[in-house]
């Protein structure tokens, strides 16, 4: 057993199979499936992952594996047969799939470190290994290597006592906060609590904490456990009784709290009967897929947590999947308060040795739950025994480059394979998954009430084409400027939420709500510019921009679309008196100035929260009694099928937002199209009856769920190319299939150009071509000298979400 068969790190064709490499004398048993390796491929040295070990290989002059990078596997044997699935499922090659699964930390090159757990007797390690540690608790890996001592250091890494450590070089520093601590010893704390005024209850509370509590602690974590302000605390250190001092905390943001430990709760009648089957899957250790839908405030994280519990009482693992934008403090704070140190966080925010960190706590044992975005779903657990996907809808589960895949197909396959249930969770079930529970393939498991029966919010829907006709012309209907004035009379808060400009525009009657839609698509069509043309992207179906409305002749129709600093400038010229905090991308790039923005209107210091997508969920605020959609009809009219199932799912979402606490909540909706079946619906949040209208469009212009579809999108610097490149491959692929596919294309993109590179694209529709997969890979594979060099690219994307 000498031979390694290795995926090198170069992705492309020719050299996406294994190649075989002798193992040295000095790793003879030490290299193991999953190991990331070094060897010599032509002139160079480069990294690869060890798929097999074996015997022979059909080759005759084999060279020789340059260095071992790893003690355990990183990959172990589910991860690797994994990788080769989703190779196959999305067309990628198998180092990106492996790739895919890893924290970015592992990588790169980082500098590695063997040292010794902290529990490990130095006399109780052999010989070799007492002199290789001589000198202190770590040493160099490459020491080790030359040393030939990787083998002995194997074992002991198996048994504990020692491990691999990657000293990620971090960009910014060690992260520093502002802590406070008292000044004086605690008899004079007493002391100066005395002389307060009967008013100061506010600076007494915390004199008083001190009190009891000299330890220094961070500003945020009093401010929220008292109650108090910031203010107050200032006063304090002013007065010289309290000292401010920045100190450094843990990387781990959350872990830096503690938990205040949270009983389980009883659960309702509704939610025994809907986590029945959940436990029944767990308990017989069966594969299924449960859709548990029900409305925001309903009890499914409660069914969530409860059903992890039964799975550790197992002694098994649970992954958690959320969207990230949903990743919120409030939502792992959940987590946190019932598993304690169990729990394992993953999202983009943290930093790449933050999430190596956490990777490395799920490798070694150390937690039993991750909570997490998409690529959480590749957690190395071995013995899964539930997967939760939060959110089911949320389109951030596909990832948009190479590979291409969607968490809810990584997670079946995982299930399939630990014998666990999945669990798909929303309020507004993507149309996909609820179809597949209707026909029996997931278990339908519905959640009907509210908890303690409160009543969704009254939602308002506001006709903007009125406004105008009585003479209004700002972007706030008379309705929203009134329910905002009084909020803030009252002291209470509102959400004005307006969805983000896409790439694309759309033209729109102000008077009727009329939008141009293509005749053969359904789908709207997208205004340029440059020749004043309505494109559809689908089809290719083009249009002049008419000079008055088809439908009442009002001149008044033209280009749509508002930003929302825009907002924010009209809020400040009618509401000056209003405290706005602004939320979209240009204000959150920074990292923590999320959270920052958040912090601040949750702490009273804003009486408007002004945002786009990213403040439509998880958000929790009890003093949020407005939500304020501007305008419903910026998504309505995406380029995309999904237009009408993502407003409605949008529009639900927000308006959960509002009255979740004691205080009643209102929704206003402003739009062009109040008879929008999608808009009309979401304010009764009647799910049901929009599936069934929905499901009715979808069947009628053959889009998912009862078709398929496949995206292939070709871009390059000369058009001439693009276009006579993507005509080859529609034709190509049109050949290949049956006469019940349907080719749309060649056709521009909706975003024709992006950084000086036209796009084309070629759009596929169909129930089941055997012959498909192989005819996108053949086309793949007969571009990829001319892709390899970077003139040109093509992806090609089975089951896209962003049709752009
Ligand atoms: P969802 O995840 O569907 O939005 P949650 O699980 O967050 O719903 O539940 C909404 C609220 O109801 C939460 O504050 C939660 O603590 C509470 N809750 C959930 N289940 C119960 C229960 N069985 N008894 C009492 N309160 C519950
Ligand atoms: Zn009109
Ligand atoms: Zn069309």
């Amino acid at each position: 057993m000498n031979i390694a068969s290795v995926i090198v790190d170069v992705p492309a064709k020719q050299t996406d199979k294994p190649f075989d490499y002798k193992i040295p004398e000095g790793l003879k048993g030490a290299v193991l499936p999953g190991m990331r390796v070094i060897v010599p491929f032509g002139p160079r040295k480069i990294q690869g992952f060890v798929v097999e070990i074996k015997k022979e290989s059909d080759f005759q002059k084999l060279r020789q594996i340059s260095e071992l990078l790893d003690l355990v596997p990183v990959l172990n044997e589910e991860l690797l047969t994994l990788g080769e699935w989703l190779t196959d499922f999305t067309l990628c090659y198998k180092i990106s799939a492996f790739q895919a699964m890893l924290p970015a930390a592992l990588k790169a090159k980082y500098e590695k470190k063997i040292v010794l757990s902290e529990k490990t007797n130095k006399a109780s390690l052999p010989g070799p290994l007492q002199l290789f540690f001589s000198k202190s608790m770590s040493s160099t890996w490459e020491a080790a290597q030359t040393e030939g001592l990787v083998p002995l250091l194997q074992k002991e890494a198996a048994k504990g006592t020692v491990e691999v450590i990657y000293e990620v070089k971090e960009r910014v520093k060690k992260k520093r906060l502002k802590h406070v601590s008292p000044a004086i010893p605690k008899e004079e704390l007493a002391a100066v609590i005395e002389t307060l005024s009967a008013q100061a209850k506010g600076q007494k509370a915390v004199l008083d904490f001190f009190i009891d509590n000299p330890e220094p602690i961070e500003l945020r974590q009093i401010v929220a456990a008292l109650g108090t302000s910031a203010s107050t605390i200032k006063a304090l250190v002013k007065k010289e009784w309290l000292v401010e001092q920045d100190l450094e905390v843990y990387r781990d943001p959350f872990e830096a709290k503690s938990f205040e430990k949270k009983e389980f709760l009883q659960l309702t009648e509704e939610q025994e009967k809907a986590i029945g089957p959940i436990l029944g899957s767990i308990e017989a250790e069966k594969q299924g897929v449960f859709l548990l839908y029900g409305v925001t405030g309903s009890g499914k994280t409660e069914i969530y947590l409860q059903s992890i519990q039964r799975v550790l009482e197992k002694g098994e693992e649970a992954i958690v999947l959320v969207p990230e934008i949903a990743l919120t403090p409030q939502m792992v704070t959940r987590f946190k308060e019932r598993f304690g140190d169990l729990v394992a966080v993953l999202h983009s925010g943290l930093s790449a040795g933050e999430k190596y960190d956490e990777w490395r706590k799920i490798q070694r044992q150390e937690v039993k739950v991750v909570v997490g975005a998409r690529s959480a779903v590749f957690a190395p657990f071995k013995n899964i025994g539930i997967i939760i996907i939060d959110e089911e809808h949320e389109t951030s589960y596909k990832q948009e480059e190479n590979p291409r895949y969607h968490a809810r197909d990584a997670a079946i396959q995982r299930s399939l394979h630990h014998r666990c249930p999945v669990v798909l969770g929303s309020a507004t079930p993507s149309l996909e998954s609820f179809a597949r529970a209707q026909k029996g393939l997931y278990t339908l498991l519905t959640l009907s009430k509210r908890m303690n029966d409160r009543d969704l919010p009254a939602v308002d829907i506001v006709d903007m084409r009125e406004e105008l006709r009585s003479g209004n012309r700002s972007m706030f209907s008379i309705k929203l400027f009134e329910k905002l004035k009084d909020r803030i009379d009252k002291g209470e808060q509102s959400v004005l939420f307006l969805n983000k400009r896409g790439h694309s525009s759309f033209v729109m009657c102000r008077d009727c709500g009329f939008v141009m839609n293509c005749p053969n698509c359904d789908i709207t069509l997208t205004y340029h510019r440059s020749n004043e043309e309505m494109k559809c992207h689908y089809c290719g179906h083009e249009d002049k921009v008419p000079k008055t409305c088809p439908e009442c002749t009002s001149e008044h129709i033209r280009y749509f679309g508002t930003g929302t600093q825009k907002v924010e400038e009209e809020l400040a010229r009618l509401l000056p008196e209003a405290r706005v905090v602004r939320m979209d991308v240009d204000t959150t790039g920074r990292k923590g100035a999320h959270e920052k923005l958040l912090t601040v209107f949750q702490e009273g210091q804003a009486d408007i929260l002004l945002g786009t997508q990213m403040i439509a969920k998880g958000l929790d605020f009890p003093n949020v009694t407005l939500v304020g959609v501007l305008s419903a009809d910026t998504m309505l009219h995406l380029p995309d099928f999904r237009s009408s199932e993502k407003t409605f799912q949008l529009l639900t979402q927000v308006s959960g937002r509002a009255g979740r606490h004691e205080l009643e909540g209102e929704v206003v909706i402003q739009t062009y199209s109040p008879e929008h079946y999608s808009v009309e619906l979401s304010a009764s949040q009647d799910y049901n009856i929009f599936y069934q209208r929905e499901m009715m469009i979808r069947k009628l212009h053959q889009y998912p769920p009862f078709y398929y579809l496949s995206l292939v999108t070709v871009s390059h610097e000369e058009l001439m190319k693009v276009v006579s490149i993507t005509e080859k491959i529609t034709s190509y692929i049109q050949s290949r299939l049956t006469n019940a596919a349907v080719v749309l294309g060649p056709v521009a993109s909706p975003i024709p150009r992006i950084n000086n590179r036209y796009r084309y694209q070629c759009l596929i529709k169909y129930k089941r071509e055997p012959e498909l997969h192989e005819a996108l890979k053949t086309v793949l594979d007969r571009y990829q000298q001319e892709t390899a060099s970077g003139g040109l690219q093509i992806s090609v994307d089975l089951n896209p979400y962003i049709l752009m």
